[in-house]
């Protein structure tokens, strides 16, 4: 019987896997994960592809599979194994991501040397990223004419069901998991994480559903306000293929709903993420270079201590400190405040956006080269699509509009929780019998902000002068 390899990259689950099913069509698998040292995986990543794997192999034993676990090179790892294992083809999903197309065109190279077929299929994403373009054959450079084409273009493919069984072939050598050491040990930080998240394939359609049910229909109302829970959170499970973006599109479309705003808008927050990869496929430094060129030369600032107090949640400004805690108990930040931190770092404290897309790279559990490095250069103005420069997000009102009972700040930032919600955004502004009774002393239980607003604000708009971007 013919044997092929099925190798596991980022599409980690037994469902709607087209790579898996195309292996079984052709006769029996040896599914395989590889860990290449050229993926330079955050620290929050290593955390849920540690338990994504773990849930993965037990899934693949349910099955009478063993996941093979090894480490190193890909190239040479896959070429090897498909050799000794006398496979005739390796099925994977199709990769977008810089060091994944270079792996797959060295692991192309070595399996043709072999005459082993090499098969990548449409996996992670709705289309191949040379798929889409506009009316004149090129590339889109805006959102809203890629995403009606995207919105035209596809049809989420029927589901495909996890294989009842998989059978086992001859015992393959693995590593163990826990060898691995993935996991962070001195100090363990991922307490947060584990109460937040389920990691694997289980635990990413019980999100979709619990979505579904509860939040599809004020999607659109709710997805801008950080302290109710009103989206998905499903984007880890989304960026590490626990779930096909076929099946999260085919569940959306066929669930209930009494308003179809809710749909419609969750549906363009799924073609943002395909936008995304579109502008890394054909940007490969997008989380180095800025897309408007002008933005090399921005006077950016080397600020060290008032990075770390971003990093740590400590700037003094609630809703920024607040998005940046949630960032480093829970993994992952409400996008509203995602955009609020990144645009307090870029503009109002003027410190390179590259410096804060590595920060997200290694706390996000959702870590992800396309959609980071895409916002932060939409967020820098520099990006696709970016928004007009002179768009500075003043922190404290947009705590106030999208956060107006103060109910966020109070959970991230328990030492404000007294405060009433006129002041609970700008502290700073409150008498003083206010602060006291709220047991809040400025410089002493919570800082003062390390910049002054209006200041920071000027100062950016200078340095953004200074590089040719004016009215
Ligand atoms: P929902 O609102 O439920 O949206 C559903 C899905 O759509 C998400 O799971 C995600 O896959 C996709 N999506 C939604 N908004 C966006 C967006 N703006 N761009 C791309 N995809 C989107 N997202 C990541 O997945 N990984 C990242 O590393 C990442 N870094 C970001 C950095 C910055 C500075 C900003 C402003 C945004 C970033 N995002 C990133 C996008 C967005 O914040 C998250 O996808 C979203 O918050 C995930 O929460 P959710 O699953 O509840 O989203």
């Amino acid at each position: 019987m013919a044997i092929s390899l099925v190798w596991f990259r980022n599409d980690l689950r037994l469902a709607d896997n087209p790579a898996l099913a195309a292996g079984l069509e052709s006769g029996s698998i040896v599914p395989v994960f590889v860990l290449d040292p050229a993926a330079k995986w955050g620290g929050a990543s290593l955390w849920w592809l540690h338990h994504s794997l773990a849930s993965l192999a037990k899934d693949c034993a349910a099955r009478g599979a063993k996941l093979v676990l090894r480490r190193g090179d890909s190239a040479a790892i896959i070429a090897e194994l498909a050799r000794t294992l006398g496979a005739e083809a390796v099925h994977a999903g199709r990769a977008h991501e810089p060091w994944l197309r270079r792996v797959d065109r060295a692991v192309a190279e070595e399996l043709a040397k072999r005459d082993i077929a090499f098969h990548r299929h449409r996996s992670a994403l709705m289309f191949g990223g040379e798929q889409i373009v506009n009316k004149t054959g090129g590339v889109y450079g805006v959102y809203t004419p890629f995403s009606r084409a995207c919105f035209e273009a596809f049809s989420a493919r029927p589901a495909i069901a996890a294989p009842q069984r998989i059978g086992s072939i001859a015992d393959v050598a693995s590593d163990a998991l826990d060898d691995w050491q993935l996991l962070p040990t001195r100090p363990d930080w991922s307490a947060g994480l584990a109460e937040t998240w389920t990691p694997g394939e289980a635990g990413a359609h019980e999100r979709l559903t619990a979505f579904l049910d509860a939040d599809l229909d004020e999607y659109d109302r709710q997805r801008n306000l950080p302290g109710r829970s009103g989206t998905s959170m499903l984007s880890p499970h989304l960026h590490w293929g626990e779930i096909a973006i076929d099946a999260v599109w085919r569940a959306t479309e066929a669930a209930r709903t009494t308003r179809a705003e809710g749909r419609t808008t969750f549906l363009k927050e799924l073609v943002w993420r395909e936008f995304a990869a579109y502008l890394l496929w054909h940007n490969q430094d997008l989380d180095t270079v800025p897309m408007k060129a002008q933005f090399a030369a921005m006077p950016w600032r080397d600020a060290p201590g008032e990075l770390r107090a971003w990093q740590r949640g400590r700037t003094g400004i609630p809703i920024v400190d607040a998005g940046m805690r949630q960032l480093w108990q829970t993994g992952w930040m409400h996008n509203r405040v995602r955009m609020i931190t990144a645009s307090f770092l870029v503009k109002h404290l003027l410190i390179p956006w590259q410096t804060g897309e590595a920060w997200f790279w290694d706390c996000l559990v959702d870590a992800d080269v396309a959609s980071n490095a895409a916002s932060w250069q939409w967020v820098a103005g520099c990006g696709a699509d970016a928004a007009p420069y002179f768009r500075i997000f003043n922190p404290v009102l947009q705590g106030l509009k999208f956060d107006p009972d103060g109910a966020y700040v109070r959970r991230f930032v328990p030492e404000l929780a007294n405060l009433p919600d006129e002041v609970i955004h700008a502290p700073w502004d409150a008498p003083q019998h206010v602060l006291r009774g709220a047991g809040v002393i400025l410089g002493r239980t919570y800082p003062e902000p390390i910049v002054d607003l209006a200041s920071g604000r000027d100062r950016a708009l200078a340095a953004l002068k200074e590089i040719g971007n004016s009215p």
